[in-house]
């Protein structure tokens, strides 16, 4: 099966240049002006850009709830990444109840995602469960394609929660193995004291939500993270940096050679807090994720550190909750279950709110969203470029596209989308994925289910940082 994309404008991470390019057996094979070439098909970019596929570093699919029964949309809605220009997520693998790493990594290829995902994906694991063999996993992890492994500083008292003693035991061992430990970065004490205070003083409603996750509850988690990190020499990603003080914790680090890497989402960048304040419940209850959306002044900080390269990924940390199961908080907020969808809306808002807006350049933009992504989880340049021997996986994108986001224009595989009336400008106008086209005019054209595993090498972008 040969493959031509003609007359587009190729976008790559430091790069804006005219060529045609030729998928041959799902790999880029030529790029070069006026390739003629017999081909089975032939797609004209004219006018377009064609950018590489996105790269999401972090979904929640079919993501268990603290119940370990309910679970948020599953694989069946992968989808709707692949509508807005993701070819490849990176999906977390949480312990299943009463399973070890390893065997709930089996299960989630094997059951919960089988003959589902409809993109190509790669794994982070996800510690939820740490036992003495969970270090002993560490190695055989790396070994399977997993280079990763998130671990929750928040959450106490559930089992997701790790206290000090087992990341530093988890840091000790990735670090050996070319794991780069990732983290989820607040502090649950100072959670505890500010929600408990309000809820006993009768404060239940969403917005109080925001106001109880603080600024420096999350900048405090950071910074130990990071101080953890340096000691043991294992580098670093915290994941969905959401305000100036946690962000400027990670630019200081970087600034005295610290191996952080700094990872936030499109929710961070184009919402604000107040969103949590509509009287309806049913509406603010939608924007409950932690860490909590921050305010304008954050939104316009984050944006800076992308620039400056303090923060280097935009991940969706897509968790798509039906408003059935976010109804569980109707009576306290602290029940509202954390999450919100955006898969399809990660290329979308960095285009409308960052490229169009002057925030980024184009190439920014494919480094944060495809590039840098592809080499935290050690699958570039498979993924995440546009070059020989690359996957064929392409964004051909419309610039002249305009319109609102609803529901239905910008699907989520739940009821909702948390960016809902807001302007769009561009889209993922023609996907294809290892030289197969997915998408075509803005819409997914429902092939049998397609997409498959992609094992990350270790050793990814944080060990680069090592002078
Ligand atoms: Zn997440």
């Amino acid at each position: 099966m040969k493959t031509l994309v003609k007359n587009g404008t190729i976008i790559t991470s430091t790069n804006e240049f005219k060529a045609d390019i030729l998928i041959e057996n799902e790999k880029i094979s030529m790029i070069g002006n006026d390739l003629s070439v017999g081909c089975d098909k032939v797609i004209d970019a004219e006018g377009k850009y064609v950018l590489p596929g996105g790269v999401d570093n972090h979904s929640h699919f079919e993501a268990l709830n603290t119940d370990g029964v309910t679970t948020n949309a599953g694989y069946d809605t992968t989808w709707v990444a692949l509508k807005g220009g993701t070819t490849t997520i990176v999906d977390f693998c949480t312990n299943e109840p009463g399973m070890n790493l390893m065997d709930s990594v089996d299960y989630r290829l094997n059951v919960r995602s089988k003959g589902k995902l409809a993109p190509d994906m790669a794994m982070h694991a996800c510690c939820t469960d740490y036992t003495e063999e969970t270090l002993d996993e560490i190695p055989k992890l790396v070994e399977f394609g997993i280079p990763t492994m998130k671990l929750f500083l928040a959450y106490k008292p559930t089992p997701l929660y790790m206290d000090d003693y087992k990341l530093l035991k988890c840091l000790k061992k990735a670090g050996e193995c070319g794991m780069t430990m990732m983290v989820h970065a607040e502090n649950p004490d100072v959670l505890d004291v500010e929600r408990n205070a309000m809820a006993e003083k009768g404060c239940l409603a969403p917005k109080y939500h925001y106001m109880t996750r603080p600024p420096y509850g999350e900048a405090e988690a950071v910074s130990r993270a990071i101080r953890f990190a340096d000691a043991t020499d294992c580098p670093l990603c915290v994941v969905h940096v959401s305000c100036i003080e946690a962000a400027q914790v990670i630019q200081e680090a970087r600034a005295k050679g610290s191996l952080v890497i700094g990872e936030t989402c499109p929710h961070y960048l184009v919402l604000d807090k107040h969103k949590m304040d509509d009287p309806d419940f049913d509406q603010a209850c939608r924007w409950v994720c932690s860490p909590a959306l921050r305010d304008k002044e954050d939104q316009e900080y984050l944006w800076k550190c992308l620039n400056h390269d303090w923060i280097s990924i935009v991940g969706s940390d897509n968790s798509s909750i039906p408003l059935y199961q976010k109804h569980w908080g109707e009576e306290d907020f602290r029940a509202i279950p954390n999450g919100c969808p955006g898969a399809g809306d990660r290329l979308n808002a960095l285009w409308t709110y960052g490229v169009e807006k002057g925030k980024i350049t184009k190439q920014k933009l494919v480094d944060i969203y495809a590039t840098l992504p592809a080499k935290l989880n050690g699958i570039f340049p498979q993924k995440g470029a546009i070059d020989i021997g690359s996957d064929g996986d392409l964004v051909i994108f419309d610039p002249e596209y305009k319109g609102t986001i609803t529901v239905e224009s910008n699907p989520t595989g739940i009821e909702y989308n948390v960016f809902e009336g807001m302007e769009q400008i561009g889209r993922a106008d023609t996907v294809l994925l290892r030289g197969e086209v997915v998408v075509e005019n803005g819409e997914y054209l429902d092939k049998p289910v397609f997409g498959r595993f992609v094992p990350g090498k270790p050793y990814g972008l944080a060990y680069e940082l090592k002078k």
